[in-house]
């Protein structure tokens, strides 16, 4: 092919517009868009210290490039594309200058593909935060929470029975999720159980309400990824964000208390 055919291809394809540099407000969604560090090597891309986004460490690549050049348009013009143009925040992610450089000039079929497949899994968290950031939670979620920071271990009646329930909402390659899932359900459930029973009524709290309000959303969720492990991580990073909790491990035992006990994720494979 020559540079004169290519550019008459290039010229059809609607998904060729001009290059259009992201702006400051732009730049600030690309950064946390990769939690502010490479996603390919893993560099931090602006430091704590560093004020002024313009004196960076980064630069906002495209991912399928604006304009290919003759060896990339023979490898990837096949491949799937994100965004509707080459210019849409879906083509676009932030990289350290080397990973950049390699990206941009030497292109293969499996880097392209590694770094599409790393923005698909980006643009798939983020449309779980805000499916999952839409959810009210009581403010007796943080009671539930507080006391589960306080309480010793000694004071918790483990579940006396299997949480077979559990294990059936998983697949095998689900493992490591499983068992996280499982031994807060077996540690925390009658706790956990027994705290909102307390509440239920109070105030106008109505605990089957929340049940059905987390149920929706996890079907929500479920909507937009099959990953039960990251709809899990997002349900906690929910609870840990509306409670003001500092608590993670806290927010995750209630996270597993809801697939327990609000049919969450048996809804979802069916
Ligand atoms: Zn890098």
């Amino acid at each position: 092919m020559t540079q004169f055919e290519l550019d008459i291809l290039i010229e059809k394809d609607p998904y060729h517009i001009s290059r259009k540099d992201p702006n400051d407000a732009e730049v600030r969604l690309f950064l946390r868009e990769v939690e502010y560090h490479c996603p390919i090597c893993g560099k931090e891309l602006q430091s704590r210290t560093q004020s002024k986004p313009r004196h960076k460490n980064f630069q906002i690549a495209h991912i399928y490039p604006n304009r290919p050049t003759i060896q990339q348009y023979a490898v990837l013009h096949n491949l799937e594309r994100l965004g509707k143009t080459s210019e849409d925040f879906e083509n676009k992610i932030a990289l350290c200058h080397s990973c950049h450089s390699i990206q941009d000039y030497q292109t293969t079929k499996e880097d392209y593909e590694a770094l599409l497949s790393i923005k698909k899994r980006r643009l798939e968290q983020n449309a779980l935060h805000d499916a999952v950031d839409e959810m009210y939670l009581e403010s007796e979620l943080k009671t539930i929470v507080d006391c589960i920071c306080k309480t010793p271990i000694s004071e918790l009646t483990a579940l006396n029975m299997n949480p077979v329930h559990v294990a059936d909402k998983f697949e095998d390659r689900d493992a490591l999720i499983l068992s996280k899932i499982t031994g807060f359900v077996t540690q925390y459930y009658t706790f956990i159980r027994d705290l909102f029973r307390e509440q239920d009524g109070k105030n106008g709290f109505v605990f089957n309400a929340l049940c059905g309000e987390v149920r929706s959303v996890y079907l929500k969720m479920a909507t937009l990824s099959k990953d039960k492990e990251e709809i899990f991580n997002q349900m906690s990073a929910l609870i840990k964000r509306k409670t003001v909790s500092t608590n993670q491990t806290a927010c995750e035992a209630v996270a597993a208390f809801f697939v327990q006990n609000c049919e969450v994720f048996n809804e979802i494979s069916r």
